[in-house]
């Protein structure tokens, strides 16, 4: 029938063209507000692939990534934290030097491809990035066994451009509980953050380094936002009550994060939007609609985790798509002030209150107390500075006697390296 098909031609008509609008209107405000993501691993893809020789990539052209240049550039990608991540099991080995590397390559990237990328460290680095049509790239560390329980560590970090630090990746450290203790897989060690761990947290504070939850158990979540005197951020967590995993964020710590003005970017990884292996870009829209029910607009962000996940919904597959999903949340009636409050001024709001707690602080002196050495002790690590004569006939000492002859012991008897 004629008239039926000419009805239909209408209606996908007029559909089409309510989606034109929809991007149409996205990309305008994408061009007035900066698009922030909180975790996107283009660095470790760079270590996987080509172990970190940048000069065998060419960012313009790779196809084996989420991320290349023309992509970021079609996503309108405005600023991204870049994550320096290394995974659970250099803990107590060779953390530290592959988190350096990460951080190393970030900045290889940003002096590599000038035109495009802009190391940044402030939310007004931000900004000034946006102006220049360039991609701000700030760092992220992913995982605190990446400061192997050091003090020192985390400031040369912060020094070196680090500008958050995830508490932990999937295992505990020896300060703090990660995610999987929830789980019942991994039994917790501190009951959440340790002494030396809520050290960690002030220090951040007075430092001026965003603190990230997401990875750590629920007992953390709620320690920290006790503890801490600047918002907190979950840089790739969605919401738990759309998908029960434990690395998604509860109801009543969205309202938490609120109160304390911090932000929650939501992750775009398949097992974590409807846990199972498939998932689309509306039901990604649907966990920023959750977000925005229970805890309002204004603590929700893009947490994409790029180049980081081996499953992502069908119509969000890389950084150019980022305008669909805020024509997506348009269409759902979102109005501009939520729109650009998601792709940025939550979190140049979180940012900034980070950098006016750290001024508040700058009279502090650095915490130079460090963690006790029996939690740390290992055959891999030394412990200049920790004995002293008063002390070498406490009991501690004696361990460390047992310790040290131990290690002697293994040097005779050749004990192979892989037991660090
Ligand atoms: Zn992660």
């Amino acid at each position: 029938m004629w008239w039926l098909r000419a009805l239909w031609a209408v209606v996908a008509l007029t559909h089409c063209s309510a989606m034109d609008r929809n991007k149409e209107m996205a990309l305008k405000l994408m061009k007035e507000t900066p698009l922030i993501d909180g975790h996107n691993d283009l660095p470790w893809q760079m270590r996987k692939q080509f172990n970190n020789q940048l000069s065998k990539v060419d960012l313009n052209t790779i196809q084996t990534t989420h991320t290349n240049i023309p992509k970021i550039k079609e996503g309108h990608l405005a600023a991204q934290f870049w994550s320096a991540y290394v995974p659970c099991d250099t803990q107590h080995k060779d953390a530290v030097r592959q988190t350096l590397e990460q951080i190393d390559i970030i900045h290889r990237m940003c002096d590599a491809y000038p035109e495009t990328f802009m190391f940044a460290t402030s939310s007004q680095d931000i900004m000034d990035a946006f102006i220049m049509n360039k991609t701000a790239s700030l760092i992220g560390v992913e995982g605190g066994h990446s400061i192997d329980s050091s003090l020192g560590i985390l400031r040369i970090m912060y020094q070196l451009g680090v500008r958050y630090l995830t508490l932990t990746h999937s295992c505990n450290t020896p300060w703090v509980d990660n995610w999987k203790v929830d789980t019942g897989s991994e039994p917790p060690v501190h009951n959440g953050l340790s002494q030396f761990g809520i050290q960690v947290v002030k220090e951040m504070n007075r430092l001026g380094m965003l603190i990230d939850l997401a990875h750590v158990s629920e007992k953390v979540m709620n320690q920290v936002l006790d503890l801490s005197k600047a918002p907190i951020i979950f840089s790739h967590s969605s919401a738990y009550s759309l998908c029960q995993h434990k690395r998604n964020v509860p109801d009543a710590v969205l309202k938490r994060v609120r109160d304390k003005a911090g932000i929650v970017m939501v992750n775009f990884y398949n097992d974590y939007v409807t846990c199972s292996q498939t998932a689309n870009l509306s039901q990604v829209a649907d966990h920023f609609d959750h977000i925005r029910k229970v805890a309002g607009h204004t603590i929700i962000g893009f947490g994409s985790d790029f180049d980081g996940v081996r499953r992502l919904p069908t119509g969000l597959e890389d950084v150019s798509k980022f305008p669909d999903l805020v024509a997506e949340l348009l269409r759902r009636g979102w109005n501009d002030t939520e729109i650009r409050g998601a792709l940025g001024e939550n979190m140049l709001r979180v940012l900034k209150e980070v950098e006016r707690v750290r001024d508040s602080l700058i009279k502090d002196p650095p915490d130079d107390v460090p963690i006790p050495y029996e939690q740390v002790e290992n055959a891999c690590r030394t412990s200049y500075g920790y004995v002293t004569l008063e002390n070498s006939a406490n009991s501690a000492s004696r361990s460390r006697l047992v310790l040290a002859l131990a290690t002697l012991l293994s040097c005779f008897f050749w004990v192979p390296s892989h037991s660090c």
